[in-house]
């Protein structure tokens, strides 16, 4: 026995990642093989061919460049910012892990929403922090002004996820202004960008947006959404000053972007034209579901992302297994008073067929269950 041992509480007490359910697991516990994947905000239209080139030029036994110097040349043409203020992550999880241990000292303090996203938590209660979620407001939009209050306090980091997961919604002009207004000198904005490529021509841009706003900040974005790259894990940071690019830089592993990844990335930058494709395709997708959603009664709030977030009216846990038993995995949102939600990722239209076929039938699942109980 190893019982004496003493882990790290901070680590211990951590609530679980809510992962969506593994493809293979799915089809082992329902013995079916036509899974529709639809938790993890994944492209279903896959990643652009000529990701699919480059791929057979990785060489797997040469250690990648450490510094992602190709990949980081692309993303500052594209997006105009210096490379020294962009660090590339395996995923852009590595940077949220990444900037909690470079900014959070034990006893300092996290601003984030809820619902959110797990990560945003988890990463920062692993590095010691406290973490006070701010509510969303009851028709699930930004709490603007509860949030200026909350920023009062000086939180260490503020993470926000904008387009939201799992809400949807992005901030508008005026919201993110306000917002940066009252980010005082002692705290870091993290504006995770995860679903940007999703929102549309008009969409507020947050690299654009924050460039010169005079705070400490940083802009997260990622090549597992829109780019259709989630297996390969690459994601990035964009920081407001090389100081703390350095900072994330130092601590992220040394080699934590494989070579298959690095070649992937630049691929995909370099064929926009199939990345718009996908992504007009699943907007249109979304649209559909939404007022298909709405017909059936139940209410999405505006999505700009690839994905529904529905209030199911019962428990979430027993709309999981509604769905799952007919081949549909979606992801049954935990956090205690959002109990009732599901987060359901936009797929191919037949996908989404079944899964609107499997909604209309929902209320009769909740309805037996009620009886018998
Ligand atoms: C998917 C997602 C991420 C993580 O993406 P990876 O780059 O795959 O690690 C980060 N933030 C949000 C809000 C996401 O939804």
């Amino acid at each position: 026995m190893t019982a004496d041992f003493r882990l790290n509480p901070n680590v211990t007490a951590l609530p679980p990642y809510n992962a969506g359910m593994n493809i293979a697991v799915a089809r082992s516990r329902t013995g079916r093989d036509d899974i529709a994947a639809l938790a993890s905000n994944e492209n279903p239209y896959g990643c652009s061919p000529k990701v699919m080139d480059a791929l057979k030029g990785v060489n797997p036994s040469r250690y990648a460049d450490p510094n992602c110097t190709a990949l980081r040349a692309t993303l500052s043409r594209k997006l105009a910012v210096p490379a020294s203020r962009i660090v590339v992550g395996n995923g852009s999880e590595e940077m949220i892990a990444a900037i909690c241990r470079a900014a959070l000292r034990p006893f300092s303090t996290v601003l984030t929403v809820k619902p959110g996203f797990g990560l945003h938590e988890i990463e920062s209660r692993a590095n010691g922090a406290k973490v006070v979620k701010h509510p969303m407001t009851k028709e699930l939009d930004f709490d603007i002004d509860g949030l200026l209050a909350k920023l009062r306090k000086k939180p260490t980091i503020f993470f926000l996820s904008s387009p939201s997961n799992p809400v949807g919604p992005a901030l508008n002009r005026d919201q993110l202004r306000r917002l940066v207004g009252a980010v005082p000198k002692e705290t870091l904005l993290v504006l995770d960008e995860a679903y940007f490529e999703f929102c549309g021509a008009d969409a507020v841009d947050g690299v654009q947006a924050l460039e010169g706003s005079g705070i400490a900040y940083a802009v997260l974005r990622t090549f597992s959404k829109a780019y259709g790259l989630a297996g390969l894990r690459v994601g990035y940071a964009i920081a407001s000053d090389e100081r703390i690019a350095s900072a994330i830089a130092a601590a992220k592993t040394p080699f934590n972007v494989n070579a298959a990844a690095q070649l992937a990335a630049v691929a995909a930058l370099n064929d926009q034209g199939w990345m718009r494709e996908a992504v007009a395709k699943v907007a249109d997708e979304r649209n559909r579901m939404v007022r298909e959603a709405a017909r059936l009664g139940y209410f999405a709030p505006g999505s700009m992302t690839n994905f529904l977030y529905l209030d199911v009216k019962g428990d979430s846990g027993a709309a999981f297994d509604h769905f799952l038993s007919r081949g549909i995995i979606v992801k049954p949102w935990l956090e205690p008073e959002y109990a009732t939600f599901i987060r359901v990722t936009v797929g191919v239209p037949t996908e989404n067929d079944r899964f609107l076929n499997a909604l209309s039938e929902l209320s009769d699942t909740f309805v037996v269950k009620e009886q018998c109980e």
